[in-house]
């Protein structure tokens, strides 16, 4: 009998809401769901999606109060060239009541402008800092002008040190034998969760452009085997601050929540 469809993946697990203002991102991660989507439905073409455009009708538009913590961003992240944009509606959703979850492939200079100009609101916000590797030529092979790790690391230190709740997102998990030592190297500086989960999509997202990608995608899917994903697991579930994607919820037998947004 085929698996039954989960609801309530991706970033629905965290949260019910997300806000954009851009369109594109300059990270040009390989394995990118977004533009995957983008190209799909024919918004923009494969060789547009690194050059970010700021949308200003909605960096402009009135931001309500949702009911729930809403993720900013979720299709774009937030970089030198739309940080002004980016701060903009940060302070309307801020203003407008709402708790928000600032998720990012964190650049210091950026990272600390946010923290410098909402530290009142701190208590509002949560940073979820995508670092799925340690190891720099992992990272720069799949997210190719994303941050390197120490940067990551850095804005991670960051936002704890000036009293924000941090988080993590390893997913993808770009480097799967590396995953434990890095989830104690990050810890220290983590108060509310460090969120684990595999590549998904693979076929469907990553163009083959090649024999260095195609060998790229046969290392992740290797380590993403079942037997893996049982031993990061076994090493790391008594770890309070350790949470499971729901990719990693279907190896080792845990149910997904039925609601969406309950970041569980
Ligand atoms: S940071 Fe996110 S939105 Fe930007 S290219 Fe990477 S996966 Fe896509």
């Amino acid at each position: 009998m085929p698996e039954k469809k989960r609801k309530n993946t991706g970033f629905k697990e965290w949260t019910k809401y997300s806000v954009n203002c851009c369109s594109g991102c300059s990270n040009d991660c390989l394995y990118c769901y977004a533009k995957g989507m983008a190209v799909r439905f024919k918004q923009l073409k494969a060789d547009e999606w690194p050059l970010e455009r700021v949308r200003q009708k909605d960096v402009d538009k009135k931001q309500k109060l949702y009911d729930g913590r809403v993720m900013f961003p979720s299709s774009h992240d937030i970089t030198p060239s739309n940080i002004d944009a980016c701060m903009v509606v940060i302070g309307k959703l801020l203003s407008a009541g709402n708790e928000l979850l600032i998720v990012s492939k964190p650049r210091l200079d950026c990272i600390s402008a946010i923290c410098d100009c909402y530290s009142k609101y701190k208590n509002k916000i949560i940073f979820r800092f995508t670092i799925g590797a340690s190891d720099e030529r992992v990272l720069s092979f799949w997210e190719p002008n994303a941050p390197g790790y120490d940067e990551r690391k850095l804005s991670l230190e960051y936002a704890y040190d000036t009293g924000f709740e941090t988080s993590v997102s390893v997913e993808p998990m770009l480097d799967v034998y590396g995953v434990v030592d890095m989830v104690k190297d990050l810890e220290p500086f983590t108060t509310n969760s460090i969120w684990l989960g595999k590549m998904n999509h693979l076929k469907k997202n990553i163009k083959s452009d090649g024999e260095g990608i195609e060998q790229a995608v046969r290392v992740i899917e290797d380590g993403q085997r079942d037997e893996n994903i049982w031993r990061i697991y076994q090493e790391l579930k008594d770890n309070p601050l350790v949470k499971w994607k729901d990719s990693i919820k279907r190896v080792v037998g845990i149910e997904a929540p039925e609601e969406a947004g309950l970041d569980v």
